[in-house]
C-alpha cells in the first residue's frame, strides 16, 4: 500500500482449508469499506469487520471458485442483506450456481450459490473505501476472473491469476493456459514493475518480481 495513503487498509484473512487470502478494505479515517472474496470462515471474517468498526459497502468477489465465493450469501445475510455483492464477469455465473456441489466435492458444506446483485466487467472502475480501481479481464484459470487495480496506489488485487512464484491454475475443464499467460503478458505485466500486489493464495509481491524471477512468465 503507497506510504502516501496510510489511512487505507488492506486486512489479509486466510479463510477455508485452502486458506484463501479474503481481504477487507478499508478507510481508516471514514471506517468504511469492502470485503473481497470471502469464500468462507464467515465467523472471523464478521470478526475483522467488527475489530476495524467498519460499515461494509460492498462485497466483491474475483471469480466463482469455493474458496472465493463460497461465503458470500452467508455474509450478506448475517450483515442484513443489504450489502451488495458484487463481481467478478457474468461468464463465471456457471461457477456460482453450482458452489454447493463443489463444497460437497471439497468438504465445505457451508458454501451456498451465490448470484451476484451485479457483474461487473472490464473497462468498468468501482470505488472501494473510495478509491476507484479499475477492473481487468484476466480469464484463463476461470472464465469470469476479474481483476481489481488501483493506479493511484500502484496496487492490485489480483485473485487466482498471478501469484508470488507460480500462475493460477488451469487444469479445469474450462481451464485455458494460453488464455491465462495471455492476459498477464499483455493486461497485468504492462501496469508496471513497482505495482504491488495481493493473490488469492500464499503472500503477495510485486508485479517486478515476479517479472523477473517467477517460471511461469519467463520470456514474457
Ligand atoms: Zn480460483
Amino acid at each position: 500500500m503507497a506510504q502516501s495513503e496510510p489511512r487505507l487498509r488492506a486486512t489479509v484473512i486466510p479463510v477455508t482449508p485452502l486458506q484463501q487470502n479474503c481481504v477487507l478494505f478499508h478507510d481508516d479515517a471514514t471506517r468504511r469499506g469492502v470485503v473481497v472474496d470471502p469464500g468462507g470462515d464467515v465467523a472471523r471474517i464478521r470478526a475483522a469487520i467488527d475489530e476495524a468498526g467498519v460499515t461494509l459497502e460492498r462485497i466483491l468477489l474475483t471469480h466463482g471458485h469455493i474458496d472465493h465465493a463460497g461465503g458470500a450469501a452467508e455474509l450478506k445475510e448475517t450483515l442484513g442483506g443489504t450489502v451488495p455483492i458484487e463481481g467478478p464477469d457474468r461468464r463465471d455465473a456457471p461457477l456460482l450456481d453450482a458452489l454447493e456441489e463443489q463444497g460437497r466435492q471439497f468438504g465445505l458444506a457451508s458454501a451456498r450459490n451465490v448470484r451476484p446483485d451485479r457483474w461487473l466487467e472490464e473497462g468498468e472502475t468501482i470505488e472501494l473505501a473510495g478509491e476507484p480501481f479499475e477492473i481487468l479481464h484476466c480469464p484463463g484459470h476461470a472464465p469470469g476472473h476479474l481483476v481489481y487495480v488501483s493506479r493511484r496506489l500502484r496496487f492490485v488485487i489480483m485473485g487466482d491469476v498471478l501469484f508470488r512464484g507460480s500462475i493460477g491454475r488451469t487444469d479445469f475443464a474450462y481451464g485455458d493456459h494460453d488464455a491465462l499467460i495471455d492476459a498477464i503478458r499483455t493486461k497485468i505485466l504492462p501496469l508496471g514493475d513497482d505495482v504491488q500486489f495481493l493473490c488469492g493464495h500464499g503472500p503477495g509481491s510485486t508485479i517486478g518480481e515476479e517479472r523477473v524471477s517467477n517460471p511461469f512468465i519467463q520470456g514474457s
